[in-house]
């Protein structure tokens, strides 16, 4: 176990509801939806957030992308539209610190978010 919620989650070592995996991410439901449809999307390695993630230049944003339009195919909501949110950094509202994208779907979603 290490101090990272988001990594023992990543291995395993913490129980989440998980609905994809690839080599360098994994996706699990939030534990406490705002939506039908409210995914966290990780990459197995630990960032601190969106902006260590972007520095970091190793490609691993794309595939985090990539993984969360594959869940938003996969849980339905990729033709009704679907959001994307990196919190980053406390003054965004983000409590977990290894960078995690929120996808919420499967409603409709106000603009803009508080
Ligand atoms: P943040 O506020 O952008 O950092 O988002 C953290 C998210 O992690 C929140 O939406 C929490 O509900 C979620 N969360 C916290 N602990 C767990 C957990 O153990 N499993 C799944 N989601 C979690």
């Amino acid at each position: 176990m290490t101090d990272c919620l988001f990594c023992n989650i990543a291995a395993k070592e913490i129980p989440a509801e998980i609905v994809l995996e690839t080599d360098r991410a994994l996706a699990f439901r939030d534990i406490n939806p705002q939506a039908p449809t409210h995914v966290l999307v990780i990459p197995r390695a630990h960032h601190e957030n969106a902006a260590a993630l972007a520095e970091a230049d190793d490609g691993l944003a794309d595939d985090l992308l990539k993984a969360c339009h594959a869940v938003a195919v996969q849980e339905g909501v990729a033709e009704s539209g679907y959001r994307v949110v990196l919190n980053t950094g406390p003054g965004a509202g983000q409590t977990v610190f290894h960078v995690h994208a929120h996808v919420l779907g499967g409603r409709s979603l106000l603009w803009p978010p508080g």
